[in-house]
């Protein structure tokens, strides 16, 4: 941990002193940074499960569960 809590900024790894645009060192480098995350060039590493689609699966299982398990009541 670097004294007085300096912090390094994500994009450019420079020493980020303005409060205003931390954790970045910029104004500049915060865009960056998000406009990498709008862009889809950083991504959940091994998570291929659509939080959509699982989403749906909870809220409608009826609709899920049209595959071999259809006929299956799951009320009481
Ligand atoms: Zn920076």
């Amino acid at each position: 941990m670097d004294r007085r809590g300096a912090m390094r900024c994500p994009s450019c790894n420079e020493v980020a002193t303005l409060l205003a645009t931390r954790p970045f060192c910029s104004e500049r480098c915060r865009s960056v940074d998000l406009s990498k995350w709008l862009g889809g060039t950083y991504r959940m590493a091994g998570d291929p499960v659509d939080p959509a689609a699982q989403l749906a699966r909870e809220t409608f299982p009826e609709l899920a569960a049209t595959g071999d398990r259809a006929e299956e009541s799951t009320c009481d």
